[in-house]
């Protein structure tokens, strides 16, 4: 049997500094929560998954029903909100986490992956960026979003998904609309996200970040020694990572002393070599969070044996991808958009999270019948 991958918690281990009294913490949440017009904004639906919430954090009941829980860093996402935003931050949480184990579907998907661009300056060795029949410009998947089309995303984006990431198989900061498309996300989301592997991160970028809507800024670097570094990271420089992340928190110090973004430089755990404690001794000072996360077979899901996991994907019930040209994807592990439901140039987020086709991709596998689907039958996330 293959080695399974839970996408629910893909940590291996995240290490954030300035760890927290959880009961004084909950406390601040209860406090929140009772006063009436935190809660004012909120729908029906809303105040019905707000009780679930209290339930879950605030009463030890025993039953069957999946529980909310917070870690480290959804404690940390929370102390940046102000209290009028933590019960709609709290709704969505509870969205993207037990949705996906209720196996429910509603009006909007509860994460959304937002691709500026396909194209890759790296070629690290767990990537499908490895894969020539993926990666040059002649097979037609790669090229850069439009801001337009950008815009037309975030447009129905705000106010129905909270979480967003601005990554998926390129590198973010080489579409050249990118601090264009980032000014536009300014005050729109809870919980905007930009993975990077900081090599473009120049201080014009910096500040780009910075004044944007962004609220995690998360590095992607996988050691902290430079042969290591460049062995995974292939054409990348750990000497220049780390002159741009020591210059992007200069910035923020100087000129953004009140923002709350916060930073964390996380790897992918492929190696015995690779060491947390040496990365959190390195970059430690430099970021407020530092973790691994696990290594999914990502290189060429095609090509990979047949996986015999029967188990459903729980990403069906939590994120959904555009790529750059509005094509909309379930995942990225299918990077050549094999299970694709359609394009956001032509229907809208809503219809396309609840369309026909998303909907027979689901039922295949509560059926336990992912088997039957390529590339599903390769994959081993769960
Ligand atoms: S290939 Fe299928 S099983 Fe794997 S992550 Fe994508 S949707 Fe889930």
């Amino acid at each position: 049997m293959n080695k399974i991958y839970r996408k629910f918690n893909s940590f291996i281990e995240l290490r954030v500094k300035e760890k927290n009294n959880l009961k004084d913490f909950l406390s601040e949440i209860k406090k929140c929560l009772e006063d009436k017009k935190n809660l004012s904004f909120l729908s029906k639906n809303d105040i019905k998954i707000i009780d679930f919430v209290k339930k879950d954090l605030f009463q030890s009941e025993k039953n069957d029903r999946p529980k909310l829980r917070l870690t480290s860093n959804v404690i940390k996402e929370i102390q940046t909100l102000k209290p009028i935003e933590v019960p709609r931050y709290l709704v969505h949480r509870y969205r993207y986490e037990i949705y996906p184990e209720l196996k429910t579907v509603d009006n909007f998907p509860p994460y959304l992956q937002i691709e500026p661009t396909s194209i890759c300056n790296y070629r690290c060795v767990f990537c499908y960026q490895t894969d020539n029949n993926f990666n040059k410009r002649s097979t037609g998947f790669m090229g850069h979003m439009k801001l337009k089309t950008f815009k037309k995303i975030i447009d129905q984006a705000e106010g129905n998904i909270e979480f967003i990431s601005l990554a998926s198989r390129g590198e973010p900061l080489l579409c050249p609309e990118i601090k264009e498309m980032l000014s536009y996300t300014k005050n729109k989301f809870l919980n905007l996200k930009i993975n990077t592997n900081a090599s473009l991160l120049d201080e014009d970028m910096s500040h780009s970040i910075l004044e944007s809507g962004v609220k995690t800024l998360v590095f992607s670097a996988d050691a902290a020694d430079k042969k290591l570094y460049s062995e995974l990271r292939v054409n990348g420089k750990l000497e220049k990572i780390l002159k741009n992340i020591k210059k992007f928190k200069e910035i923020k110090n100087k000129h953004y002393s009140n923002s709350k973004i916060i930073t964390r430089v996380s790897g992918v755990k492929v190696n015995k070599k690779q060491d947390l404690d040496k990365m959190e001794k390195y970059w430690g000072n430099l970021v407020d969070q530092v973790a691994f996360v696990d290594y999914v077979p990502w290189e060429n899901v095609y090509e990979s044996k047949l996986s015999k996991v029967s188990t459903p994907c729980s990403d069906l019930w939590r994120r959904m991808f555009v790529w750059w040209d509005g094509k909309v994807n379930p995942c990225d592990v299918d990077y050549k958009s094999e299970l694709s439901s359609g394009n956001i140039l032509n229907n809208n987020i809503s219809y396309l999270w609840k369309s026909e086709n998303y909907n027979k991709l689901r039922k295949k596998h509560l059926e336990n019948l992912r088997n039957k689907i390529a590339p599903c039958n390769r994959c081993v996330v769960i």
